[in-house]
Protein backbone atom coordinates (compact mmCIF):
# COMPACT_ATOMS: atom_id res chain seq x y z
CA UNK A 1 0.00 0.00 0.00
CA UNK A 2 0.94 3.60 -0.90
CA UNK A 3 0.15 6.77 0.31
CA UNK A 4 -1.49 7.92 -3.02
CA UNK A 5 -3.98 10.75 -2.81
CA UNK A 6 -6.60 12.11 -5.04
CA UNK A 7 -8.50 15.38 -4.41
CA UNK A 8 -11.07 17.01 -5.59
CA UNK A 9 -10.86 20.60 -5.36
CA UNK A 10 -14.18 23.02 -5.28
CA UNK A 11 -12.68 26.13 -7.37
CA UNK A 12 -15.93 28.17 -6.18
CA UNK A 13 -16.79 27.18 -3.35
CA UNK A 14 -16.40 29.84 -0.54
CA UNK A 15 -15.24 30.22 3.34
CA UNK A 16 -19.05 30.64 4.02
CA UNK A 17 -20.65 27.97 2.18
CA UNK A 18 -17.62 25.44 1.88
CA UNK A 19 -19.40 23.48 5.06
CA UNK A 20 -23.03 23.24 3.26
CA UNK A 21 -20.98 21.68 0.25
CA UNK A 22 -19.14 19.07 2.04
CA UNK A 23 -22.09 17.74 3.50
CA UNK A 24 -24.16 17.86 0.19
CA UNK A 25 -20.94 16.35 -1.57
CA UNK A 26 -20.61 13.44 1.48
CA UNK A 27 -23.91 12.90 1.31
CA UNK A 28 -24.10 12.34 -2.56
CA UNK A 29 -21.12 10.13 -2.23
CA UNK A 30 -23.23 8.01 0.61
CA UNK A 31 -26.37 7.69 -1.75
CA UNK A 32 -23.96 6.37 -4.30
CA UNK A 33 -22.87 3.82 -2.13
CA UNK A 34 -19.13 5.09 -2.96
CA UNK A 35 -18.31 6.10 0.67
CA UNK A 36 -19.61 5.05 3.98
CA UNK A 37 -21.08 7.63 5.95
CA UNK A 38 -19.59 6.18 9.35
CA UNK A 39 -15.89 7.27 10.23
CA UNK A 40 -13.31 5.17 10.52
CA UNK A 41 -9.05 5.45 10.88
CA UNK A 42 -8.70 5.11 6.95
CA UNK A 43 -7.00 8.50 6.08
CA UNK A 44 -3.59 9.95 6.98
CA UNK A 45 -3.20 13.31 8.56
CA UNK A 46 -7.06 12.93 10.60
CA UNK A 47 -8.33 10.53 13.09
CA UNK A 48 -11.06 9.63 11.32
CA UNK A 49 -12.29 9.58 7.29
CA UNK A 50 -15.58 7.76 5.40
CA UNK A 51 -14.30 4.35 3.92
CA UNK A 52 -15.16 3.18 1.04
CA UNK A 53 -18.55 1.95 -0.08
CA UNK A 54 -20.10 -1.21 -1.63
CA UNK A 55 -20.44 0.60 -5.32
CA UNK A 56 -16.42 2.16 -4.85
CA UNK A 57 -16.02 0.93 -8.54
CA UNK A 58 -18.76 3.83 -9.80
CA UNK A 59 -16.08 6.56 -9.29
CA UNK A 60 -13.26 4.76 -10.60
CA UNK A 61 -12.10 4.48 -14.16
CA UNK A 62 -10.95 0.88 -14.23
CA UNK A 63 -11.34 -1.41 -11.28
CA UNK A 64 -7.17 -1.46 -11.07
CA UNK A 65 -7.46 -2.57 -7.09
CA UNK A 66 -9.53 -2.09 -4.60
CA UNK A 67 -9.12 1.24 -2.53
CA UNK A 68 -7.95 0.80 0.98
CA UNK A 69 -8.19 3.88 2.31
CA UNK A 70 -11.24 6.32 2.79
CA UNK A 71 -12.22 10.25 2.04
CA UNK A 72 -11.33 12.88 4.40
CA UNK A 73 -13.21 16.27 3.47
CA UNK A 74 -10.97 19.58 4.00
CA UNK A 75 -13.11 22.75 4.41
CA UNK A 76 -11.14 26.20 5.04
CA UNK A 77 -8.60 28.09 3.16
CA UNK A 78 -6.04 25.46 2.06
CA UNK A 79 -2.72 25.32 -0.69
CA UNK A 80 -3.83 21.76 -2.34
CA UNK A 81 -0.98 20.47 -3.86
CA UNK A 82 0.56 17.57 -4.92
CA UNK A 83 3.08 16.10 -2.43
CA UNK A 84 6.35 14.89 -3.74
CA UNK A 85 7.40 16.93 -6.86
CA UNK A 86 6.43 20.35 -7.80
CA UNK A 87 4.86 21.92 -10.56
CA UNK A 88 7.65 22.53 -12.97
CA UNK A 89 5.85 25.87 -14.74
CA UNK A 90 2.73 28.03 -14.08
CA UNK A 91 0.07 28.70 -16.95
CA UNK A 92 -0.83 32.29 -17.33
CA UNK A 93 -5.15 32.85 -17.40
CA UNK A 94 -4.71 35.83 -19.62
CA UNK A 95 -2.28 34.86 -22.26
CA UNK A 96 -1.38 31.03 -21.97
CA UNK A 97 2.01 31.99 -21.56
CA UNK A 98 4.11 29.32 -19.69
CA UNK A 99 6.40 30.37 -17.24
CA UNK A 100 9.28 27.98 -16.12
CA UNK A 101 9.64 27.77 -12.24
CA UNK A 102 12.59 25.17 -12.05
CA UNK A 103 15.00 24.36 -14.81
CA UNK A 104 15.17 20.78 -16.90
CA UNK A 105 17.92 20.06 -14.25
CA UNK A 106 15.26 20.87 -11.64
CA UNK A 107 16.53 23.43 -10.08
CA UNK A 108 14.58 26.39 -8.69
CA UNK A 109 14.52 29.45 -11.02
CA UNK A 110 14.51 31.93 -8.20
CA UNK A 111 13.35 35.48 -10.04
CA UNK A 112 10.46 33.54 -12.07
CA UNK A 113 9.67 31.14 -8.52
CA UNK A 114 9.99 34.10 -5.97
CA UNK A 115 6.45 36.20 -7.13
CA UNK A 116 4.60 32.67 -6.91
CA UNK A 117 5.81 31.74 -3.31
CA UNK A 118 4.98 35.23 -2.30
CA UNK A 119 1.53 35.06 -3.61
CA UNK A 120 0.56 32.07 -2.25
CA UNK A 121 2.00 32.88 1.39
CA UNK A 122 -0.25 36.33 0.40
CA UNK A 123 -3.07 34.18 -0.58
CA UNK A 124 -2.68 31.90 2.72
CA UNK A 125 -3.28 34.56 4.92
CA UNK A 126 -5.89 36.70 3.18
CA UNK A 127 -7.46 34.90 0.58
CA UNK A 128 -6.23 37.15 -2.32
CA UNK A 129 -3.43 37.69 -4.07
CA UNK A 130 -2.27 38.32 -7.72
CA UNK A 131 0.40 37.39 -9.68
CA UNK A 132 1.29 39.89 -12.94
CA UNK A 133 2.47 37.97 -16.05
CA UNK A 134 5.85 38.11 -17.05
CA UNK A 135 4.70 37.72 -20.51
CA UNK A 136 1.85 39.89 -21.46
CA UNK A 137 2.28 42.12 -17.94
CA UNK A 138 -1.59 41.77 -17.05
CA UNK A 139 -2.35 40.63 -13.37
CA UNK A 140 -3.96 37.38 -12.86
CA UNK A 141 -5.67 36.22 -9.69
CA UNK A 142 -3.44 33.62 -7.87
CA UNK A 143 -6.34 31.11 -8.09
CA UNK A 144 -6.96 31.57 -11.79
CA UNK A 145 -3.56 30.65 -13.19
CA UNK A 146 -3.35 26.88 -14.24
CA UNK A 147 -0.32 24.58 -13.16
CA UNK A 148 1.86 22.08 -14.85
CA UNK A 149 0.11 18.53 -13.80
CA UNK A 150 -2.70 20.68 -11.88
CA UNK A 151 -0.18 20.23 -9.34
CA UNK A 152 -1.86 23.10 -7.47
CA UNK A 153 -5.13 24.55 -6.72
CA UNK A 154 -6.36 27.09 -4.01
CA UNK A 155 -9.42 26.76 -2.79
CA UNK A 156 -11.97 26.22 0.48
CA UNK A 157 -13.10 23.21 0.04
CA UNK A 158 -11.48 19.77 -1.28
CA UNK A 159 -12.32 15.91 -0.95
CA UNK A 160 -9.02 14.00 -0.37
CA UNK A 161 -9.20 10.31 -1.60
CA UNK A 162 -6.41 8.49 -0.12
CA UNK A 163 -5.55 5.24 -2.34
CA UNK A 164 -7.93 4.72 -4.41
CA UNK A 165 -7.72 3.98 -8.23
CA UNK A 166 -7.92 6.94 -10.75
CA UNK A 167 -10.86 8.26 -10.61
CA UNK A 168 -13.32 8.24 -14.23
CA UNK A 169 -14.28 11.79 -16.12
CA UNK A 170 -17.54 10.67 -16.14
CA UNK A 171 -17.70 10.67 -12.12
CA UNK A 172 -15.61 13.92 -11.62
CA UNK A 173 -17.82 15.80 -13.45
CA UNK A 174 -21.08 14.23 -11.98
CA UNK A 175 -19.23 15.14 -8.79
CA UNK A 176 -19.22 18.70 -9.99
CA UNK A 177 -22.80 18.66 -10.93
CA UNK A 178 -23.74 17.63 -7.26
CA UNK A 179 -21.32 20.59 -6.08
CA UNK A 180 -23.69 23.23 -8.39
CA UNK A 181 -22.05 22.92 -11.09
CA UNK A 182 -19.33 24.34 -9.79
CA UNK A 183 -14.95 24.48 -10.82
CA UNK A 184 -13.54 21.65 -9.76
CA UNK A 185 -9.43 20.39 -10.43
CA UNK A 186 -8.13 16.97 -9.53
CA UNK A 187 -5.12 17.66 -7.03
CA UNK A 188 -3.30 14.01 -7.19
CA UNK A 189 -0.13 12.94 -5.97
CA UNK A 190 1.80 11.30 -3.17
CA UNK A 191 3.20 11.50 0.24
ZN1 LIG B 1 0.24 36.43 -19.64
Amino acid sequence: MGSHFQTIVDLDATSADAPTLAARGLDWLVEEGIVRAEGTDCVLGAPLGHPPGLLWAKAVGQEDWEPSDGLKIETGRTVFHGGQGDAMYAVCPHCAAHVDLFTEEGDTIADAWEPFGKAMETWHDTGRAAITCRRCSRAGDLTTWAWDDDYYAFGYLGFEFWDWPEFSPGFLSRFAHVLGGHRTVLVGGKL
